[in-house]
């Protein structure tokens, strides 16, 4: 029996344009009949991932049929190809410099093979979990590993931070933003206490916090001693649908993301690379596709292999090599006392 022959093929492509106007930015979405909506000027880039969620939502399509719409388009969105693999999920791709931005269905290859995109973990669309997960019990289940699902948790939101915030971030606004997605209430408020942001050695540093209001993604609401409250204005990172308890473990972890934790004195960006590492790394080895890796480090591709020269230097890293067919980089973790 041919699928195809009883389905008409479904565009699973959604793209809004931000455009500068004399009253500020707004939203032009060419699937909405109602004209274009005015935009607060920091959150422009959540308003339209906000938006274009909505639309996946409601075009909700069975697993099954659903198919990666980059190769259906000449897969132009992304320089090289080794052919489409992998579970087919939402990626929501920048464009033009940040006034284009696209949601659509790709596998994971040509996902990885995207610049400036991200998959938009599922947690993301809480309005569309199937029925068995959403009545899934709370409870860890014991067949997994400790510490799998707060790497899944870690790693989703690292994958849609690279997307959500500008392009070349620093690698301490990331972590920071991270905590703060993963720390904030459903309000999208988080509270992070000096002794914490100490131990992140973000404690005399308000630049990370600038640079994250900067690109609209929060806003600080309260600066003293002691702590530093703000308001997150991405409004995806607001719609989590895991629970707070589960999204404070998966923060906590990130802190000392085993087997991979960098030494405390080192710069923010090893912290980063030691953790990026450490979601892709399964039971001994670990590997990710290259540019993928480059991008969630917020780094350049030399820099990469330095970030992974003193990630061995240091003993974070027992080895590293490149698997230049595959366009892979593969790693394995210090052997366990
Ligand atoms: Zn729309
Ligand atoms: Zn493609
Ligand atoms: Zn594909």
């Amino acid at each position: 029996m041919r699928i195809g022959t009883t389905h008409a093929r479904v565009q699973r492509i959604w793209s809004v344009e931000l455009r500068p106007e004399a009253g500020g930015p707004v939203l032009v979405c060419p699937h909405c009949p109602r004209g274009p909506h005015p935009l607060a000027a920091g959150s422009a880039r959540s308003a339209a991932l906000a938006h274009l969620a909505q639309h996946a939502r409601r075009d909700v399509l069975a697993p099954h049929l659903r198919t990666c719409q980059c190769f259906e388009r000449g897969c132009r969105w992304h320089p090289r190809h080794r052919g489409c693999s992998g579970a087919v999920r939402l990626l929501l791709m920048r464009a033009q410099g940040g006034r284009l931005w696209r949601l659509a269905d790709a596998c994971a290859a040509c996902a990885a093979a995207t610049a400036q995109a991200a998959v938009v973990p599922d947690a993301l669309l809480p309005a569309t979990p199937p029925l068995e997960a959403s009545r899934r019990p709370r409870t860890r289940s014991t067949a997994r590993p400790p510490g799998a699902d707060e790497r899944v948790r870690v790693k989703e939101m690292l994958t849609y931070l690279a997307a959500a915030l500008p392009r070349f971030s620093s690698p301490t606004a990331r972590l920071l933003a991270l905590q703060c997605a993963l720390r904030a209430d459903r309000q999208g408020r988080v509270e992070l206490r000096e002794g914490f942001l100490r131990g992140m050695r973000l404690a005399s540093h308000a630049a990370p916090w600038h640079e994250l209001e900067h690109a609209g993604w929060l806003r600080c609401t309260r600066r003293r001693r002691g702590r530093t409250e703000a308001q997150l204005l991405d409004a995806a990172a607001l719609a989590q649908a895991p629970s707070r308890e589960e999204r404070a473990r998966a923060a906590h972890w990130a802190l000392h993301p085993a087997p991979l934790t960098a030494p405390r004195q080192a710069p923010p960006s090893v912290q980063l690379a030691a953790l990026v590492l450490a979601v892709h790394t399964g039971t001994g080895r670990g590997s990710a596709d290259t540019d993928a890796l480059t991008r969630l480090c917020a780094t350049t591709p030399p820099s990469l292999e330095d970030l992974l020269d003193q990630l061995t230097r240091t003993r974070t890293l027992a080895s590293w090599r490149r698997d230049l067919e595959a366009g892979e980089t593969c790693w394995q973790p210090p052997e366990q006392a």
